[in-house]
């Protein structure tokens, strides 16, 4: 198949996957098209809790919200045998395939979650005109990645075909739950990036370029924690006995205000958001209980730190000026990573090579978080290079909004930019020299 067949062939997976977005640990269905697009080829395939360690996912969903995933899964077609596979919703995939030749091993991340947002339904919207609006009503990927896991197959099939002209081993991580930071570190804790000389990933649009440009590193990850926290207080009749009640919702937006005015730090960016806000059963009952989502954010993983330990203080006092108690429910993380500089020479060679003619930038400024730098940080502490790719595009509405939409053009460009690396790879490889593989 050529490249432009590849090519072709990759947004037509988009729009496959478009319309079944699933959340993170949820994605039952997700998965088994993986599986189905790759089940032919000459990869070794690793299925849900083979991909990754359950217990080092963060903020699994709930029982109900996995069962009910799981059924819809069922009905959908998926086999009781596979299902099984991902008990718990310990979803994902990973493929392997060795060439037998010597050479470097080299790993490719796709992330493959949605999220839960309701998809925009109005025409504007291209994939409501076109349908393929997603049928899961509440969830939608609304960050590319549906056209993440298509680039990866995509560069799977490349491999699959080339397979006479390449060298060294190839792992293509298909990753749960990217969205929150909370799938990245159970599938670094299975130790499929422990021996990895090149990791290679990357993200659809961000920038506000046209589809064809490409950033071979992005700087400026942002460290990230998430927290669920829950006042418990007691309630009380308002008008006849408002002293007894102990008031959980004045607990949480005390807390909410004062989460948003910890003091910036000289040192770099920081952030902090209250995202959710729940509390309360009644309009003449003292309110018992409260729920919030909230997040801190850093530019280095010491101002993340920084951000936390602040916060931790205010909710503690929070609880503590309106009596009552308190719980954290820790839900995802994200570290901060560099990406190595010899990737903008790796990414410009190959594609000069191949003679794409895409605009090859060095850098881009992600501003948001990512946990694929847990992949990159253990990548690079045992000796592998690696990067964290952008390709462009124009966007529609922003990354997370019901709008969201990318020119698919630049899921092509990808597909080639991957597929030029992967050779490239191959026949550059005199620097290290790579023997067998016992
Ligand atoms: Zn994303």
């Amino acid at each position: 198949m050529s490249i432009g067949r590849l090519q072709d062939r990759a947004v037509e997976l988009r729009r496959m996957f478009h319309r079944i977005p699933e959340v993170g640990f949820t994605e039952f269905i997700t998965t088994y098209e993986i599986y189905k697009a790759l089940e032919k080829k000459d990869f070794t395939l690793f299925i849900g809790e083979e991909a990754i360690s359950r217990e080092h996912r963060y903020g699994v969903p709930d029982q109900q919200a996995i069962e009910a995933s799981r059924q819809r899964a069922s009905e959908y077609g998926v086999p009781e045998a596979f299902l099984e596979k991902m008990a718990d919703g310990a979803t994902g995939l990973v493929a392997v395939f060795d060439t037998g030749r010597p050479g470097p091993h080299v790993a490719m991340r796709s992330d493959i979650d949605g999220l839960p947002i309701m998809e925009a339904e109005d025409a504007p919207h291209m994939p409501a005109a076109d349908g393929y609006r997603s049928v899961h009503e509440g969830e939608m990927h609304a960050c590319g990645h549906d056209g993440h896991i298509s680039i990866g197959l995509a560069v799977a099939a490349y491999i699959n075909e080339n397979q006479n002209q390449l060298s060294g081993r190839f792992t293509l991580i298909f990753q749960p739950a990217e969205e929150g930071g909370r799938g990245a570190r159970s599938v670094v804790e299975k130790g499929w990036l422990d021996d990895v000389d090149y990791f290679m990933s990357g993200h659809l649009g961000i920038n506000e370029y046209e589809a064809g440009t490409v950033s071979a590193m992005t700087e400026r990850f942002l460290a990230s924690t998430k927290l669920d926290v829950s006042f418990k207080g007691k309630s009380a009749h308002s008008g006849v006995e408002p002293n007894e009640g102990k008031n959980a919702l004045l607990a949480a937006a005390s807390a909410s205000l004062h989460l948003h005015s910890i003091s910036r730090h000289r040192d770099g960016a920081t952030r902090v958001n209250v995202g959710t806000l729940n509390a309360g059963s009644g309009r003449n009952v003292v309110a018992d209980h409260s729920e919030l989502k909230m997040e801190t954010r850093g530019g280095t993983n010491a101002l993340n730190e920084y951000m936390m330990s602040e916060a931790r203080r205010i909710l503690e006092a929070s609880a503590l000026i309106y009596d009552v108690e308190y719980e954290t429910a820790f839900m995802g993380n994200a570290i901060v990573a560099e990406c190595d500089e010899e990737w903008v020479d790796i990414v410009k060679t190959a594609n000069r090579e191949e003679a794409n003619g895409f605009n090859i930038m060095d850098t881009m400024p992600l501003k948001a978080s990512e946990d694929v730098t847990y992949m990159i940080d253990r990548v690079q502490k045992n000796g592998g290079l690696a990067t964290f790719m952008i390709f462009a595009s124009p966007l529609k509405a922003g990354h997370h909004h019901p709008s969201f939409d990318f020119d698919e053009q630049a899921i092509r460009t990808a597909v080639s930019v991957y597929a030029s690396i992967i050779l490239h790879l191959a026949n550059n490889h005199t620097e290290k020299e790579y023997t067998s593989y016992e």
